[in-house]
């Protein structure tokens, strides 16, 4: 049994969960005039959203919550805010999940505040229904149990937080410092139960050596512990 549950989404269930966002907002009779991406993770989402919807107009806000994998931070926030007029513009608001949903409650009611648009809804790809603070105008997906979904435009970020977590993990509980790539690899498969590319683990210790978090003699990884 994994310790954190994780699903490894593919590029293909991305496009084929669009289409099937796209579907239900078209079926609704819902045009919008513009789209706005919550950055980061409605970026792709939302990209796509402009393709099957035929809208031209994208915009985007940053509206950050978790900065880690599985891990969030205390509240959301909008960085570099900016104000621009939306009045006569109907708007779609697209992030890729609705977690606890304050990244896009915030990013709404700011939007709503000081960019004024006509209309604004939201539409996710994903809504983990028990614990959402809402529930979004539209979504494909509703997930009622909750887990953490890999997406594949964080596979770097994810992967070397989770080998980041291993490590430091196994040093509080049994003062380990020492790792070869391959002992990493076998944990990462036992905490997570997914099987990432190769590459990716070995990419995420060379991000951790160059975050000086490991150091790497003759093959042998060393948890910097200070
Ligand atoms: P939230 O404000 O809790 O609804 O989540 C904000 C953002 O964090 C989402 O747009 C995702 O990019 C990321 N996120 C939160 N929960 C998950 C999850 N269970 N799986 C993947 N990404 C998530």
């Amino acid at each position: 049994m994994p310790r954190i549950p994780v699903k490894l989404v593919t590029w293909d269930e991305i496009v084929e969960w669009s289409w099937g966002l796209a579907e239900k907002i078209m079926d609704d009779g819902y045009i919008p005039d513009v789209i706005i991406a919550i950055a980061r993770g409605g970026y792709v989402p939302a990209r796509l959203l402009c393709d099957f919807l035929g809208v031209e107009n994208l915009l985007s806000i940053q509206s950050q919550h978790w900065t880690e994998a599985a891990k969030k931070d205390e509240r959301a926030l909008i960085k570099f805010e900016y104000h621009i007029n939306l009045s006569g513009y109907k708007a779609l608001l697209v992030d890729d999940i609705i977690d606890t949903g304050e990244s896009v409650i915030l990013a709404r009611d700011f939007i709503k505040k000081y960019w004024s648009p006509k209309e604004l809804r939201t539409a996710t790809l994903q809504w983990i229904s028990p614990v959402a603070k809402i529930k979004p105008d539209y979504y494909y997906l509703e997930v009622k149990e909750w887990i953490w979904f890999q997406y594949p435009w964080t596979r770097l970020e994810d992967v070397t937080q989770f080998i980041k977590r291993i490590i430091e993990t196994e040093f509080k509980n049994n003062a380990r410092v020492q790792w070869n790539e391959k002992e990493l690899e076998e944990a990462f498969y036992e905490w997570y139960g997914i099987t990432v590319d190769k590459k990716y683990i070995t990419k995420a210790i060379n991000m951790l050596i160059r975050k000086g978090i490991l150091r790497s003699e003759n093959g042998i990884l060393r948890y910097v512990t200070q």
